[in-house]
């Protein structure tokens, strides 16, 4: 089954807003093992779009598009699609019902175009949106493609994605998809490539890199016809990953939701431990960092900012992990010192990292490279996974 994307709108052709839709759905493509071949962008008119879908429909098996579903004339996504399809346009009595739900909701008057977000291809299948007014669809045409409608709003589209389209394309792919999220911290891309070369090579189980700042993510994906024989053709695979590079992975896990900032809070939690922090090189990101983790109530107690650059030494570091851990009485301190900028005769990237606990306190110092930011970043992840080398 091969999947394509075609997101409609000037906006997004011109560069005005960012096509966060395709990223989010390539993703969740990929997780599901559905291949994903090709993208297209196109503006709000007919011709190029109508031009898109023929090249779409020539080449995929499923065609997502996102955007365009709106009640004005430049809204023109599923009108093109009839076109293209040869089936008339009707108005859905259930869709309507939706639109004029949530129009209810909303306390706004139902304009008479707002029906036009209850009209699609006649044999079109509903998809209800619990976040908007427009609701999706999914277009069965009669060479046995499908396309499936999204409205273009983030906000709408990613959970419309996640209850309605993800159930509905894992029950039409004919296997069973199985994917471990390995997460890696303290080894470069380039290094984990090379070491895993040999094993992304395979078509099944398969291994692919993703990478963010400072960490690699390794997704190993298996299909088959049971959820048991997926498992057995991941198995081996997991095991040999760790073999190779055991030391520096921090998870692993079912879901591509979290980072270092999650398995942290998760594990502190499940050691019924709290924490405080003390930082000046990240000016408060490293507590927001656990802050912004839900639940970290439980653990996170609070800390101290000092501005950036000051008394950069390993001695200050290991007095601020002991300090802010007996200040604010919690199981284990941990503190940033360093500079992002260049201070003195002080580089910039120049870190100190001291975590402090009832068996002592310890220091290490790490030396980053880049500008501000990314210094600032990568400083609130080594912390993060000093807190995680400290619980074992
Ligand atoms: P509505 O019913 O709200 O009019 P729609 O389905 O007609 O939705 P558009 O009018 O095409 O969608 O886009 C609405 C907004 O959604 C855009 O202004 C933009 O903010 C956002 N949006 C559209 N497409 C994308 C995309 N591919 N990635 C990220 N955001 C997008």
């Amino acid at each position: 089954m091969q999947a394509e994307i075609l997101c409609v709108g000037t906006e997004l052709l011109m560069g005005q807003i960012l096509n966060t839709n395709a990223q989010f759905i390539a993703r969740k493509l990929s997780a599901l093992g559905i291949d994903l071949k090709y993208q297209q962008v196109v503006g709000d008119n007919e011709e190029r779009l109508e031009a898109a879908y023929r090249l779409a429909l020539s080449r995929s098996d499923i065609v997502i598009t996102s955007g365009g579903l709106g009640p004005t004339v430049d809204d023109i996504t599923k009108r093109v699609l009839a076109r293209v399809a040869g089936r008339k346009m009707v108005v859905f009595p259930e869709a309507e019902e939706m639109v004029r739900r949530r129009f209810a909701e909303y306390h706004r008057n139902m304009t008479p175009n707002n029906r036009n977000q209850a009209m699609f291809a006649e044999g079109t299948r509903i998809l209800v949106n619990h976040h908007g007014t427009a609701p999706g669809a999914i277009v069965p045409l009669d060479n046995g493609c499908e396309v499936i409608h999204l409205p273009g709003p983030p906000s709408e589209l990613e959970p419309m994605f996640e209850e309605s389209v993800m159930p509905y394309l894992e029950k039409r792919s004919e296997h069973v998809i199985v994917s471990r999220y390995i997460r890696i911290f303290g080894m470069g891309e380039s290094e984990v490539d090379m070491r895993m070369k040999d094993l992304e090579a395979g078509s099944n189980p398969t291994l692919s890199p993703y990478c963010s700042l400072g960490e690699v993510m390794l997704r190993a994906t298996a299909s088959a016809g049971t959820h048991e024989k997926a498992e057995e053709i991941l198995t081996p695979l997991v095991k040999e990953v760790r073999r190779r590079i055991g030391h520096v992975i921090y998870e692993i896990s079912g879901t591509d939701h979290g980072g270092l900032g999650e398995t942290a809070v998760t594990e502190l939690k499940a050691r019924g431990w709290t924490v405080a922090v003390s930082e000046d090189a990240t000016g408060g990101l490293l507590a927001s960092a656990l802050a912004e983790i839900p639940e970290s109530e439980q653990i996170f107690r609070g800390g101290m900012v000092f501005p950036c650059g000051a008394g950069i030494c390993r001695d200050t570091a290991e007095e601020r992990a002991r300090g802010i851990r007996e200040q604010m009485r919690t199981d284990l301190g941990i503190s940033v010192v360093g500079t992002a900028v260049e201070a003195g005769d002080v580089p910039a990237g120049t870190v100190y990292l001291g975590i402090s606990t009832i068996n002592g306190t310890r220091v290490k110092q790490v030396c980053l490279s880049g500008g501000r930011d990314r210094i600032r970043k990568l400083a609130v992840k080594h912390a993060l996974s000093m807190i995680l080398e400290e619980l074992g």
